[in-house]
Order: structure tokens, then sequence, then C-alpha cells
């Protein structure tokens, strides 16, 4: 199967070109229609010569990706949901300026980019696990994802986070792919500081990501401090329970830079003062910041989020404790639309087409 030309890298067109006698700078005009004016076909590419034009349709297709729904509404977060050349679906949500949201200033809108169709790790709280996994995105799907709301939505995206369905390091190549091209001066030009990639904890990829030369943000979704309460709700604790991962993510930090921890806080679950204190411990020693994140509550799951003063309680033990931990609070909960719960509300109607 062709890849669509949304996940081509200007080194490698440029070699493709060579191959074929093209000009160098083709290589350049050709990303430019791609990633700058944004075309649908090599057919629009209207300063290439019809020759070179068919040889790179017969190498890539065009982009085959719809969005088939749109909820909530400029000023809130908006989800979109797009169906595949495959027709899987799959989710991303435009969040606007919020000053909480992963320490970047306030006029940030981000995106929040699935990885997968389905999730196989099977988090207890989320969505995105529930009907398992299917396939992995392929780097032009990623990038899709943003090229198509900017479009939508007529918005500047300026941080993207891989916080939507799937694992992204568990689609390792596809996904340094997708971060280059969103990064690169030739692609969509967002700066690394500005791309969050979120893992469950798949510690050889992290031990993997601490020898490349990514620059982008890592987050680790914690949610639990000691085994236990994180073997509970997170089953890939039993394959790298928190001695195997901590040492992973020590190697990490010691090799390239901080990362950050996600926490959702769910009610009578992970949000006792003993967890707070264990928290603490582990982010003292990897010099963590914590993002407390209000569960929010799925369709079909029992989990709920703790009160306002618990969620506050559990706050002020952290920073008792030194540690810096923000308190989210959400957007976009009125549609079920924050990242990390996609897709259990959309699938049975998808074929409900708006
Ligand atoms: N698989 C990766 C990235 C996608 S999930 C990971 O787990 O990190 C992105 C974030 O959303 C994770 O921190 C996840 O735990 C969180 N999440 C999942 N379901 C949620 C829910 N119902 N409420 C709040 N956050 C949720
Ligand atoms: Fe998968 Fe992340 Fe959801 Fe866990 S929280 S099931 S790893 S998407």
């Amino acid at each position: 199967m062709k890849s669509s030309f949304t996940g081509i890298i200007l080194e490698e067109l440029a070699d493709f070109l060579e191959k074929r006698g093209a000009p160098s700078y083709r290589a350049k005009q050709i990303t430019d229609w791609i990633y700058k004016k944004r075309v649908g076909s090599f057919d629009a590419m209207t300063d290439l010569p019809n020759e070179l034009r068919a040889e790179l349709a017969a190498q890539f297709n065009a982009p085959k990706m719809e969005v088939v729904r749109v909820l909530g509404s400029k000023d809130t977060t908006q989800k979109f949901l797009f169906r595949l050349h495959d027709q899987n679906l799959i989710e991303s949500v435009l969040i606007p300026a919020s000053p909480a949201l992963y320490g970047h200033a306030s006029d940030r809108r981000t995106i929040c980019v699935s990885s997968q169709v389905g999730c196989a790790y099977g988090c207890k709280f989320c969505a995105s696990g529930l009907d398992g996994f299917t396939r992995n995105l392929d780097a032009a799907e990623m990038v899709q994802q943003l090229i198509e709301i900017e479009r939508k939505s007529g918005e500047k995206i300026d941080n993207v986070v891989f916080m939507g369905m799937g694992e992204p390091l568990a689609n390792m190549q596809n996904l340094l792919r997708a971060t280059r091209i969103i990064n690169a001066p030739w692609g969509l030009g967002i700066g690394a500081r500005h791309i969050t990639v979120s893992t469950s904890g798949l510690a050889p990829q992290i031990r993997e990501l601490a020898n490349e030369s990514t620059q982008f943000r890592l987050a680790l979704s914690l949610h639990g401090a000691t085994d236990e309460v994180r073997g509970k709700i997170m089953p890939v604790n039993r394959r790298y329970p928190l001695k195997v991962l901590l040492e992973a993510c020590d190697y990490y930090v010691a090799k390239k830079r901080r990362m950050t921890f996600e926490y959702i806080l769910i009610a009578g679950v992970n949000d006792t003062d003993e967890q707070a204190r264990e928290l603490a411990k582990i982010a003292r020693r990897l010099s963590a910041k914590i993002n407390l994140i209000p569960y929010n509550s799925v369709e079909g799951l029992e989990w709920s989020r703790p009160s306002r003063d618990r969620q506050e309680k559990f706050q002020s033990i952290l920073r008792k404790h030194g540690v810096i931990a923000t308190l989210r609070r959400e957007k976009g909960d009125d549609i079920a639309a924050a990242c990390g719960q996609l897709r259990l509300h959309s699938a049975p109607n998808a074929n409900h087409k708006t």
C-alpha cells in the first residue's frame, strides 16, 4: 500500500528525485506544496512538469482522510472524527488557550493527536482501549490530523500533544517520522518544545528515546505511585513494574532532559494522602513536574473524579514536599472530548454522517 504524501520527508524526496534526474530544488518546491500550501493532489502542483507529477503519483497517494463529524464550538474544545482510507475511525481534539495545560503560555492552541486506531494497553479507566487495538497509524495519518484541523477550524495550531487514541511508543518508527515532519522547517514548523509525546510507561522504548536525537517532550502517564495501585488500573505495570519503569526514566533524565508526569485523579483509587506522598518521592527522584488531571467520566465505566477539596489536598501534599504540581481544570468535559477519552461516543454513530 502506497503511503500518502503528507508522510514525505524532504531528504528522502531529494534522493527520489536525484535518482530520476530531476533538479534538486524540486524537493523543496514539492514539500512547500504539501506542507505550506497544502494542496490535495500532485495535479495541483502547477509548476512541476507533468511527467514528474505522474512519477510522484505512482509512488505516493493523495491524503484520504475525511472529517466526518465535528463536536463542540470555536471557543470550547472541539472534537474531530476522521474516517481513514480503510474506513477506520480516529479522533483528534483541538483545545483552545488554557493556561494550565502543559506549562505553555496561555495563547496556545493545542491539538491532541491519535497515534493508533484503538489501543492494546487496556488501562481500566480509558475509553480508547475499550475496543482493543486495530492498527497503527502511519506518519501521514498523524500529520494529516493537524493539516485537516487547521483547514477546517481556520486556527493555527502551535502546540501538539500525542495524547489521543493509542500508545505512541508502541508505534515508534511512524511516531518519529511524524514528529520530524511536524517539527521540520520544511514541514509544519512547530517547535520541538511544543510537541509532547505521552506514554503509559513502555520502559524499553523510553530508553530507546533517550538515545535518539529527538527534541520533543516526554510525558509519562503514572496514575499510581505504588505497584499495588498502578497495577490495579494499568495492566502495563505488570510488564514494567515501577522499579523497571523508573530506572528507564532515570536513564532518560540523565541522558536527555526532564520528563513530566501525568496523574489522573480517580476517586477512591489513587487519590489518598499516602499516594500523594509516594508520588512526591518519585517526582523528586526524577525532578519531574506533575500535571494532575481530574478524571473525566467515561460512559460504561464506574470511575469518577474526587471532590475539588480532595484534588486540592492532593496537590497541596505534593507542594509541601517541594514538587511542582498543576491541577488542570478540564476543558471540553461537556462534550466528552478531553484527551484520553476518545472514540467511545462517536464510533457507534459514525455512520450517521453529517
Ligand atoms: N497511551 C498514551 C497516550 C494517550 S492517553 C498514555 O497513556 O499516556 C493520554 C492521557 O489521557 C493519558 O495520561 C491517559 O491516562 C489519560 N486519560 C485516559 N483516560 C482518561 C480519562 N477518562 N480522564 C482523564 N484522562 C484520561
Ligand atoms: Fe492506551 Fe493510554 Fe488509554 Fe492506556 S491510557 S488504554 S495506554 S490510550
